[in-house]
């Protein structure tokens, strides 16, 4: 039996079972694949105090920290189940079982794709999906957004500031965003708002992105756009299918924390990318993940 069980091992993960460890505390971490979305970034330069650093480093980091402590790490497990009796019970995609006083929940997000031709082959060779984290790298050059919701006129307004110019595609004949942000838009002069465009293909020159082709859905048209990145934002979708009925999600299916991280069952936190947390980042996902694991540790020390 766990003290501390945290599912996920992305930053947040990571910073709960050590703050967890360091406690004293029974320490698990569940985690379908150790590292998260961190292991799927190129180059990251916002994680303060390392200037520049690699996905893959990063995550070898964490595991190295992770295993300086003695925490159970069951790599390659899934969660599926959330329910509690006497203790709180986590079942596994294996059928296994395991108790726990506490729970911290961190399994992330994922950004929602376009799934069209290129996306994959170029992703993190011009197809971008956080313009907090690449947007620099674009810096004097030409660039789209996909996606006129808040997150893609944001980003777009974002990118404007540092690029040459933002062509925004969005698929309704309308943008969904708040009047606020598409008045700004529309102020800034190197924006460009498509409406019902469709994006069909992401084109490059076999290294990098070089354009995207998109049909407008009005006339039947096609049209090809000459540019150097696209970032995709039509959505961060969180990884929180398998705690639907069990703790409260928000209508976006993010789980609701407060300000120490409890969710709505007693003695269950949750950090990072999957909760309600406004920004989603390295940095901010593991500052969650240690405060979450304090809030379970203040729970512990009262019950
Ligand atoms: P994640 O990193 O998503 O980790 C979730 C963990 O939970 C994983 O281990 C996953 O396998 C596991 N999991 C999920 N469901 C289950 C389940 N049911 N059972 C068991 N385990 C489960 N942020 C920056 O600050 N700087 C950057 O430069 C940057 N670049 C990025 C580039 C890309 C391509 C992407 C996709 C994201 C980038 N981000 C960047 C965002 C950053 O990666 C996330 O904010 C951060 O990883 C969130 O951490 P997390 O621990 O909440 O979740």
């Amino acid at each position: 039996d766990f003290d501390v069980l945290v599912v996920g091992g992305g930053p947040a993960g990571a910073a709960a079972s050590i703050y967890a460890a360091r406690k004293g505390l029974q320490t698990g971490i569940v985690a379908e694949r150790f590292g998260g979305q961190v292991a799927d970034t190129v180059g990251i330069e916002n994680f303060i105090s390392v200037q520049h650093t690699e996905g893959p480093k990063l995550v070898a980091n964490l595991e190295a920290h992770v295993r300086e402590y003695d925490v159970d790490i069951m790599n390659g497990q899934r969660a599926v189940k959330l329910s509690k009796g006497d203790k709180i019970q986590l079942e596994l995609a294996n059928g296994a079982v395991l108790n726990s006083k506490t729970l911290v929940l961190s399994p992330g997000a994922r950004w929602r794709e376009m799934n069209v031709p290129g996306e994959q082959e170029y992703r993190g060779k011009g197809v971008a999906y956080c313009p907090h984290c690449d947007g620099p790298l674009f810096k004097g050059k030409r660039v789209a957004v996909i996606g006129g919701g808040n997150s893609g006129i944001e980003a777009a307004i974002d990118l404007a500031g540092l690029v040459e110019h933002v062509t925004v595609l969005e698929f309704a004949p309308e943008l969904r965003a708040d009047a606020v942000l598409i008045k700004k838009a529309n102020s800034m002069a190197n924006i460009t708002i498509i409406t019902d465009a469709q994006s069909t293909e992401v084109t490059g020159d076999g290294n990098r992105v070089n354009g995207i082709n998109y049909t407008d859905r009005k006339t039947g048209d096609s049209h090809h756009v000459e540019l150097a990145g696209i970032f995709v934002q039509i959505g961060l979708v969180p990884n929180t299918e398998w705690l639907r009925g069990a703790i409260e999600l928000s209508p976006r299916g993010e789980i609701i924390i407060d300000d120490r991280g409890q969710t709505s069952m007693p003695g269950v936190f949750a950090a990072g990318d999957a909760t309600t947390t406004p920004f989603k980042q390295i940095i901010i996902a593991m500052g969650a993940g240690a405060t979450a694991s304090l809030g379970a540790f203040d729970y512990l020390i009262r019950h």
